[in-house]
């Protein structure tokens, strides 16, 4: 079965800016400003689609001012209070879909991933639901998600966005003592934020009891399944009572999500947004067609030159980043390597070596690399084309973040043309050639993808990077800044 996809969707900048501003819904006139309509139950499912963004930061801050746009959502006033003070002016578009359906108690399944601002689409809601009524549970709601830095961080955001409220709060993650998460669970909490291991820990002693949740989110729920928590998270699911509400985040839909959502949802309302497009085209592309046994040297030749100061480099499985690693390093340069097989302290170290600058280059998979937020990428190389196309926009989305000038560079080997194909289709322009490539000639070796299932089947075909159009592709002149 193919896995389903989400639904890219892309507007213009102006477009964007009338969605944010609220001028899309008719909530704003462009010649009269704000026009304080209430927001109208129901509505969301009939609103045209909202634009994809690059990263939810980008948005411009607005300290102390109530933002209009997220009072139109049906935010109280509290919350529209901590988010003027965050500098949030619009909602992202996610949030802008997902908080109307969130405050109306209906289950929601969202394609979305880091950096749309997703925290805050299931954040909010869940503060505004539980702190307008009394409950009786002794956890009211939970969001299980698969990293420790996760979990931190949405309960660093759930402080933040419920500053004005009083929600009692905790986050369970494994990796440090029990005893205190422990402890926190003896008294009533309206949210709890775990990850899966460490829950299942706790509740095995009997310190957990989630007989009385009425909100649950499963968020990054591809990566629960790449990290293998897919069991975990089921036993958790079982131990909810029946009647909640359930909303469900990831970033891709694999058929195991999509199974586990149909299993867990309740007529959900879809939602979906990625950053895809718009990024693919903010960014500079080449292409190399190289031989599969020359990509190592041509990458090493690429770092040896002084353009590349922080490089994200993408291969299509966990062995073949291993192995790369170990090239590297032994070849003399700084680098790192983050895959789901690595332990949680692993990747950590990983992160905060690249992170702070010691570490030029790591190398990762696609679903590790999900949520990695580093500023100052300059450079993303698809050292083996992804399976899904998709994966392509988000991979080189890593880079030109924050408007700065980022790169990316393909390689593509014969067997990988009929990816490039998918590739080129999806970002509906051919990647251009790298300074003194020649497109090669000749029928197209058959790909990883038509052996390799879901990603390539019935996709194949034969590639069309002969297309006239080659070199054509869009780039901006140097030095040229990204316009949002
Ligand atoms: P998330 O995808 O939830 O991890 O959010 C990504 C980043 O965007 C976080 O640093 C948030 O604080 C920020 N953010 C979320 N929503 C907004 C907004 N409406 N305006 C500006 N920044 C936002």
């Amino acid at each position: 079965m193919a896995a389903s996809r989400c639904l890219l969707v892309r507007l213009a900048p102006e477009a964007w800016r009338a969605y944010s501003t609220g001028e899309a819904y008719g909530l704003v006139s462009p010649t009269k400003g704000f026009m304080n309509h209430p927001h109208r139950k129901g509505s969301a499912h009939h609103r045209p689609p909202a634009p994809s963004i690059h990263a939810a930061r980008a948005l411009p801050p607005a300290p102390g001012i109530l933002p209009p746009a997220f009072a139109a959502l049906g935010l109280a006033p509290k919350l529209l209070r901590a988010l003027g003070d965050e500098g949030y002016e619009h909602p992202t578009p996610v949030q802008a879909q997902a908080i109307p359906i969130g405050l109306e108690g209906r289950d929601l399944l969202a394609c979305a991933q880091t950096g749309t601002g997703k925290t805050a689409a299931f954040v909010l809601p869940i503060l505004q639901r539980l702190s307008g009524q009394p409950g009786e549970g002794r956890i009211r709601s939970l969001v299980l998600t698969p990293t420790r830095e996760l979990a931190s961080q949405i309960a660093e955001r759930a402080t933040a966005y419920g500053r004005y409220l009083h929600m009692r709060q905790t986050v369970i993650f494994g990796g440090v003592g029990q005893q205190p998460q422990a402890q926190a669970l003896r008294g009533r909490l309206d949210l709890v934020v775990a990850t899966p291991g460490r829950l299942i820990d706790l509740m095995q002693q009997r310190f957990v009891n989630l007989s009385g949740v009425e909100i649950f989110v499963l968020d990054e729920a591809d990566r629960m399944l790449d990290m293998g928590f897919l069991p975990d998270v089921r036993r958790i699911i079982a131990a909810l009572p029946v009647v909640r509400q359930t909303l469900l985040f990831s970033a891709t839909m694999p058929p195991a999500i999509s199974g586990l959502a149909n299993g867990i949802l309740r007529n959900p309302t879809r939602v979906s947004i990625t950053p895809a497009i718009t990024t693919a085209e903010g960014v500079d592309q080449v292409l190399y067609h190289v031989d599969k046994a020359q990509k190592r040297a041509l990458l090493e030749k690429l770092l040896t030159g002084n353009e590349i100061t922080r490089a994200i480099v993408f291969t299509r499985t966990k062995r073949g980043a291993d192995r790369l690693f170990v090239q590297l390093e032994r070849d003399g340069f700084d680098v790192a390597v983050i895959h789901g097989n690595k332990s949680q302290g692993a990747r950590e170290r990983a992160l905060g070596g690249f992170r702070s600058g010691q570490t030029r280059v790591l190398i990762a998979t696609d679903i590790a690399a999900r949520g990695i937020d580093v500023d100052g990428i300059s450079h993303v190389v698809n050292f083996d084309l992804p399976d899904v196309a998709e994966s392509y926009v988000h991979r080189i989305g890593r880079t030109g973040r924050a408007g700065a000038l980022g790169a990316a560079i393909t390689f593509c080997d014969p067997a990988e043309r009929s990816l490039l194909a998918d590739v080129e289709r999806f970002i509906r322009h051919p990647i251009p050639l790298a300074p003194g490539q020649v497109a090669p000639s000749g029928p197209a070796p058959s790909s990883p993808s038509s052996s390799r299932g879901p990603a390539g089947k019935g996709r194949g075909g034969p590639s069309h990077y002969h297309s006239p159009h080659r070199g054509s592709g869009r780039r901006r002149p140097a030095g040229a800044k990204r316009s949002w």
